[in-house]
């Protein structure tokens, strides 16, 4: 395995460790983009002009940077990734008692592979709203809780008709024997607060087990929340090395929040958010309404998120013609449903960037018999008007709670994106 190969897939550990939410991976990011010499700035504060800055908003981040010399026309290069995975989340009222044992009452988020989560260790995260009107991040990494599956003599035909559950009655897990215990006093003190303290909280479970390399040669990262934390670890990584040698456009990364519950939220692909944050860059360098709009239809935007590497057991599930290899290099994702934004136009800054960079792509497209899935790129294209593409890095068990891709698809993912942010 290459040195930087090795030195990536370390580096996305450490960022996916760090990222057990998505408020966690917006603070992750703005750790590593402060270290780097950006500026935090508020969105209820006046924007310096240029520079480099990055804002949160809840589970959302964007950053960027705007290059010297830079005008009122001078258009946008975005890299747009989500920083939500499919997982389990806390009811406002948590407790449940049942045969002896505490529960605690979850609702699934996103399209998650209900099985991935049974039998895994489990610890919590998230942030607790407090009556004095702060919002603390907490997270407990060492395991909390369980679901334990159903035992196969109680369920004998698991294994030849499928294993079937509902996700109000099976998903529940367990976390203690007391049942006098309440979930949110355990929270609390996690967090270091007095329970009657937190009005309000958006808590989430995680598998506590750490991303590991894997594989004869570590050629394989197996880590949770792969989709998406791998796309806006190499979002951030190359807006930063953009940053030491900025060039002819403004680079911006967008983390959005919620796309895997269709990006409808203050702060999905979906609001306003990126349209006003663009806007704000954009007035800070004067110019007139025409100018904003010059800049605009001047801009291209790179949608990274995962792609489906062809599956070894089931390659009857991909299109035959395109099929997708692990540590095979970047994906351009395409689909005439605009389930994916690429087309023929919005392509061509991504493969110049490719060509520059030395790093060939592979093309993957859809069974035509199976519904396709969707990503940030057709929402931020249809609020914008900016031409996107669509891109991923190959990886097996999308939506598991435990992913798998190859340690080689990181640095090309990184660098190809560096390279389109660079102009
Ligand atoms: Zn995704």
């Amino acid at each position: 395995m290459p040195d930087d190969a090795g030195a990536a897939a370390r580096d996305l550990l450490s960022y996916i460790e760090e990222s057990p939410t998505p408020f966690h991976a917006c603070a992750a990011a703005a750790r590593r983009l402060g270290e780097a010499g950006f500026e935090e700035v508020g969105e209820t504060d006046p924007w310096p002009h240029g520079g480099r800055h990055w804002f949160v908003r809840d589970g959302s981040l964007v950053a960027w940077v705007v290059p010297n010399g830079a005008t009122a026309t001078t258009p946008f290069r975005i890299v747009g990734a989500h920083t939500d995975s499919p997982n389990l989340r806390v009811k406002p009222n948590p407790d449940v008692r049942r045969a002896g044992a505490g529960l605690v009452a979850v609702e699934v988020y996103g399209g998650a592979l209900y099985n991935s989560w049974l039998d895994r260790d489990l610890g919590i995260a998230g942030r607790l709203a407090l009556r004095d009107g702060r919002i603390t991040l907490v997270r407990v990494d060492h395991p909390v809780a369980r679901i334990p599956q159903l035992a196969i003599h109680l369920d004998r035909n698991v294994n030849t008709e499928g294993l079937t559950l509902n996700p109000q009655q099976h998903l529940t897990p367990v976390w203690t024997l007391d049942t006098t215990a309440g979930f949110a006093a355990f929270v609390s003190a996690a967090a270091g607060v007095d329970e009657t303290d937190v009005v309000f909280w958006d808590l989430m479970f995680h598998d506590v087990e750490p991303g590991a390399l894997l594989g004869r040669d570590g050629e394989l990262i197996s880590a949770p929340r792969l989709d998406n934390l791998c796309s806006c670890w190499a979002a951030i990584e190359a807006l930063i090395a953009t940053a030491a040698q900025p060039a002819g456009a403004i680079a911006v990364a967008a983390l959005f929040d919620h796309e895997e519950v269709g990006s409808s939220s203050n702060r999905g692909a979906a609001s306003t958010l990126l349209a006003t944050a663009l806007e704000r860059i954009n007035g800070g360098l004067g110019g007139t309404r025409d100018d904003w709009h010059r800049a605009i239809a001047g801009s291209t935007c790179v949608s990274a998120d995962m792609a489906h590497a062809t599956h070894p057991n089931y390659p009857e599930r991909h299109e035959p013609g395109h099929w997708i290899a692990l540590g095979g290099g970047p994906v351009v994702k395409t689909n005439v449903s605009q389930r994916y934004a690429s087309d023929a136009r919005s392509v061509l800054p991504l493969l110049t960037a490719c060509a520059r960079a030395g790093i060939g792509v592979q093309q993957y497209t859809h069974r035509a018999d199976l519904p396709c899935g969707s990503t940030i790129g057709p929402i931020t294209a249809a609020r914008l008007g900016i031409s996107t593409v669509d891109i991923g890095a190959p990886q097996l068990s999308m939506h598991s709670a435990r992913e798998l891709m190859a340690t080689a698809d990181l640095a090309p993912y990184r660098d190809v994106m560096a390279a389109f942010l660079a102009g």
